[in-house]
C-alpha cells in the first residue's frame, strides 16, 4: 500500500475500526476516508454505490456490522442476520464495481461448529451445526466470507476476509445488555469496587473457555494481511488470535486483580453459556508471518487505563 493510498475504514468509530485508523495513522497512512452510519447507511444499496462511486478508494477495510454480546445476539437474531448480510453485500458489490482491488473483510471465530474439534482450524468451516446463542450472526459472517471467495474466482478480485477470536480494547461496548464479556465484567467489577460491594454477578457457569486478543493486534494484522498477503495465499479466510484460552472464571479472576475488587464472585445460571470453547489454530496466521504481541494481563491493564480515562473525561 503507497502511504499515500485513499483508504476507506467502515466502522471507523467501532471497537476494530477505531483501532485499525489509529494503526493506519502511526504507520504514515494519510488519506483515509469514513463515514458515521448516519452520514451513510450501509445496508441501503444505492447510498453504498453512490458513495464508491464517487470517492473511488483504493483499499476497503470492512469493520463495520451489527455486533453484540450473548445476550443480544440471541434476542435480536433477525436484526443480525439482516443488517450484516445487507452491509457486507453491499460494501463488496460496491467494491467489486469501483474496481477495487484489494478488501479486508472481519468476522469472527463464531463462525465455526459449536462442537467443532479444538483448536478450530480454518478447514473446519460448515462441517457441523452452529452455536444456537448466535447462529445468525455467523450465519450473516459466513456468507460474507463466501462473498469474497466468489468474487475472487470469479472476477479475480483481492478479497481477503479474516476471523479474529474474542476482541477487546479501548472504545469497546460496555453497554450490559450487549456488550460483551470483556467490557461487561470491566464494568461491573470497577463498579462494585467504587460502590464498596462485596460481591459482582458473573454470568453462566464460570467454566467456558474464552481467547482473548486485543484490538490494537487485531488491527495490526489487518495492515499486515493488507500489505503481504494475496488472496490466492490466504485460502478462504485466516484465524486471528492468540491461541492462548482462559476460563470466563479465571477470566474474572484476573480482572477482580487488575482492578482491586477484593470481593466474591457470583454466578448466575440462568444466564446462558454459549459455546464450552472456542479457542483458534492460529498457525496459518503464524506461517504468513505474523503473530499478536499483548499478553492478556498488559492488555487489559492498557484497556482499563483507556476506561478510568473515558469516566474522569465523562464527568468533567
Ligand atoms: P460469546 O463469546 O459469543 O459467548 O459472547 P460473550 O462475550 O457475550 O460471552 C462469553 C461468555 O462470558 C459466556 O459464557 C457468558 O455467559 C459469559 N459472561 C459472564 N458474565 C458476562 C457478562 O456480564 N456479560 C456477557 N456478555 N457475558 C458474560
Amino acid at each position: 500500500m503507497r502511504k499515500d493510498a485513499k483508504i476507506y475504514v467502515a466502522g471507523h468509530r467501532g471497537l476494530v475500526g477505531s483501532a485499525i485508523v489509529r494503526a493506519l495513522e502511526e504507520k504514515g497512512y494519510h488519506n483515509l476516508i469514513y463515514r458515521t452510519s448516519s452520514e451513510l447507511d450501509l445496508r441501503q444499496q444505492s447510498a453504498v454505490q453512490h458513495f464508491f462511486a464517487e470517492e473511488k478508494p483504493d483499499y476497503v477495510f470492512l469493520a463495520a456490522a451489527k455486533v453484540g454480546g450473548i445476550l443480544a445476539n440471541s434476542t435480536y437474531p433477525a436484526q443480525f442476520l439482516y443488517d450484516n448480510l445487507m452491509i457486507q453485500a453491499n460494501v463488496i458489490e460496491a467494491a467489486y464495481r469501483n474496481k477495487i482491488d484489494k478488501l479486508l473483510f472481519l468476522g469472527s471465530t463464531c463462525i465455526y461448529p459449536k462442537l467443532a474439534p479444538q483448536p478450530l482450524q480454518e478447514t473446519y468451516l460448515l462441517t457441523g451445526p452452529l452455536e444456537e446463542t448466535n447462529e445468525a450472526y455467523a450465519i450473516a459472517k459466513i456468507s460474507g466470507i463466501k462473498l469474497c471467495g466468489s468474487y475472487n474466482r470469479e472476477y479475480g478480485t483481492n478479497y481477503l476476509s479474516l476471523m479474529p477470536t474474542n476482541l477487546y480494547g479501548p472504545n469497546d461496548n460496555f453497554d450490559l445488555g450487549t456488550s460483551h464479556v470483556m467490557p461487561a465484567l470491566m464494568r461491573k467489577i470497577h463498579e462494585a469496587k467504587m460502590m464498596r460491594q462485596s460481591t459482582v454477578t458473573v454470568w453462566g457457569s464460570g467454566n467456558p473457555l474464552r481467547e482473548f486478543l486485543h484490538v490494537d493486534d487485531m488491527a495490526q494484522a489487518c495492515i499486515f494481511v493488507t500489505e503481504h498477503v494475496k488472496a490466492e495465499k490466504a485460502g478462504e479466510f485466516i484465524n486471528i488470535g492468540t491461541g492462548v484460552e482462559i476460563t470466563i472464571r479465571d477470566l474474572a479472576l484476573l480482572l477482580c486483580e487488575v482492578i482491586g475488587f477484593e470481593g466474591k464472585l457470583i454466578f448466575d445460571p440462568s444466564k446462558p453459556d454459549g459455546t464450552p470453547r472456542k479457542l483458534t489454530d492460529v498457525s496459518k496466521i503464524h506461517h504468513l508471518g505474523w503473530k499478536h504481541r499483548i499478553e492478556l494481563r498488559e492488555g487489559i491493564q492498557d484497556t482499563y487505563q483507556w476506561y478510568l480515562k473515558q469516566m474522569e473525561e465523562a464527568n468533567e
